[in-house]
């Protein structure tokens, strides 16, 4: 009689892990598939390599290294703070899940989940992944006061924020194509996972 209680116990014991488990990696899934991907890595801690206090741009390359890296289209938008041609660029009309990392590093930048049509012929985004890889720099060249945007791990121009972009942010990251590389991804989710995985580098 006793040796069945004790089996009973058990049985039931077994069952309650047994739904625990399956309700907080139920959870956890509902979460990460949930979670704003800017929020959650703009609360990570940056990569080791990453060390964006000395003032100087982490990652340092010499020009023989930047033009082996780079076609002369990249080297000009990305090096020379150039811009490409409206319309005729790789991602300005792309619907592709996704993560556009920078070209000169790899770093992730912005995410498809941020890219509107913005009519310009550029790729638009209304925010970038994290606001402390994204640097801003007053720009005055052509009788125009803009701001500039660059990759604040290894320098590269990325393109311009205007105030005048859709909700949530209201802004409009308008940016080169061939200084950024899309890495496509089955889902959000997946895009989550790889910026995550950078971070965790
Ligand atoms: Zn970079």
């Amino acid at each position: 009689m006793l040796h069945i209680r004790v089996l009973v116990l058990h049985v039931i014991f077994f069952i309650g892990v047994f739904s625990l488990c399956a309700m907080s990696s139920k959870s956890k899934l509902q979460e990460f598939s949930d979670m704003d991907i800017s929020a959650c890595a703009s609360s990570c801690g940056l990569p080791s390599h990453v060390d964006l206090s000395g003032g100087k741009y982490p990652i340092q390359r010499s020009e023989e290294e930047w033009l082996e890296r780079l076609s002369e289209q990249q080297y000009h938008v990305a090096r020379e703070q150039g811009t490409e041609r409206p319309f005729e660029n790789l991602y300005h009309d792309s619907k592709k899940i996704g993560l556009y990392r920078c070209i000169g590093c790899d770093t992730p930048l912005f995410t498809s989940m941020d890219k509107f049509d913005s009519g310009t012929g550029w790729p638009s985004f209304t925010r970038p992944i994290d606001n402390r890889t994204l640097g801003e720099t007053r720009d005055t060249s052509y009788g125009m006061v803009r701001v500039e945007v660059h990759c604040n791990v290894c320098g590269s121009h990325q393109g311009h924020v205007f105030p005048d972009g859709p909700e949530p942010t209201g802004k409009r990251y308008c940016i080169n194509s061939a200084s950024l590389r899309l890495e496509e991804a089955e889902s959000p989710k997946m895009v989550g996972t790889l910026v995550e995985s950078w971070y965790l580098d």
